[in-house]
């Protein structure tokens, strides 16, 4: 078997929920695992924190796979429905929908369905992505209130700039305006907003990043806030070069030994999901590549990732060799560091590890039995 592996920690993910937890004490946990998990496999995460009180994903099918795995929880859909028939089988299912447009109201008002639903209502306070405006989101609030199909109706909003210096001072008072008077639930806060604005832990939290363990706050380490990484990504060193000066690497020759130079090939590439962009700048041996952890130690990819193989620089760990164990990010890389080293965040590249990486649950057992 190839060698590359995800490898996902349910303690570190349980370590996570607890740091939640920890700041929002009197919130109940909507864990998001919309896109897979973030990458991490739907069900990986569900089982792994089943002690979250919902559950928060994009497709009714992810909706109905928690489901039908057992799960009893809370399920929202964070985009709400796209037509009747979603909105019919979201209420046979007992799914949450959010509602953030007229033609969500009018699906819920056109038939009768057996059982109401909840809905959360999206107010737009300056994201201005989805959601009805302050000014719109009474009437939208009246005419939910009047539908038959409405159980409950949590209030909701969603920040731009929680993890930003500016903060969550605006909107938040924009929905508190908006919504006096009101004694629904409500929905306010994602990771940054959990990590940084304690006045906006209302009835729910919708964490999502934070509980895998990467920072939703550019610049500050995951680690300072007591996050442990749920995913390490490894592989395995499966041939060694050693390239001599004026020698190259990789399609476009993009990295060139200034002097003689040990270079082991790891059984990763883009088709696996490792951005292709990283080290691409790395033109000769005086730039670096991005860290990666061959037996543990620190190094640096060099020359050009390819579909399905890396290069990393072995010229301080000579006793690399084929099957030495390489850790593209995890414990010892966080793939934040990663990420910002290719332009980018954690949540992109945890999202992208392909279908065809396969996965492993580190301690399931221990946490499951
Ligand atoms: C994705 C998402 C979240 C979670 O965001 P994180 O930054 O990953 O915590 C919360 N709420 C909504 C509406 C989302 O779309």
């Amino acid at each position: 078997m190839r060698p590359i592996l995800a490898t996902i920690s349910y303690s570190a993910l349980n370590n996570n929920l607890k740091i939640v937890k920890g700041h929002a004490p009197k919130s109940k946990v909507m864990a998001v695992v919309k896109a897979n998990g973030y990458g991490h496999g739907l069900l990986n995460v569900a089982h792994g924190i089943n002690e979250a009180d919902g559950f928060a994903v994009l497709s009714l099918g992810e909706a109905i796979d928690l489901r039908e795995a057992g799960f009893q929880q809370t399920i929202l859909l964070l985009e709400g429905v796209f037509s009747k028939t979603e909105m019919a089988i979201a209420a046979s299912f007992t799914l949450d929908v959010v509602v953030h447009s007229i033609p969500q109201i009018e699906m819920l008002e056109a038939i009768k369905f057996n059982k109401p639903v909840t809905v959360h209502l999206k107010m737009n306070t300056g994201m201005n992505r989805l959601g009805f405006v302050p000014a719109d989101y009474l009437t939208a609030y009246n005419r939910l209130q009047a539908c038959k199909n409405v159980s409950q109706i949590v209030l909701m909003t969603h920040f731009a700039t929680a993890d930003e210096d500016i903060g969550i001072a605006k909107p938040l008072q924009l929905f508190q305006e908006t919504t006096q008077g009101l004694e629904n639930a409500r929905s306010l806060a994602n990771s940054a907003t959990i990590l940084r604005h304690p006045e906006a832990h209302v009835e729910w939290v919708r964490p999502g990043i934070m509980l895998y363990g990467a920072s939703p706050v550019t610049g500050t380490p995951a680690v300072e806030f007591g996050l442990q990484p749920v995913m390490s990504l490894t592989s395995e060193i499966i041939c060694v070069q050693t390239l001599q000066a004026g020698e190259s690497v990789g399609y476009g020759h993009r990295f060139t030994a200034s002097k003689a130079t040990r270079v082991g090939i790891v059984a990763c590439g883009y088709a696996d999901g490792f951005p292709r962009h990283a080290g691409q700048y790395c033109v000769d041996d005086d730039q670096y590549g991005i860290p990666i952890a061959v037996n543990g130690k620190l190094t640096q990819t060099i020359g050009r990732v390819s579909m399905d193989m890396l290069f990393v620089d072995l010229t301080e760990i000579p006793e690399a060799n084929i099957g030495t164990p390489v850790e593209l990010w995890g414990k010892i890389v966080p793939v934040d560091v990663v990420a910002e080293a290719c332009g980018t965040v954690g949540y992109e590249l945890l999202c992208a590890v392909a279908p065809r990486v396969p996965f492993n649950i580190e301690d399931g057992e221990a946490l499951n039995g």
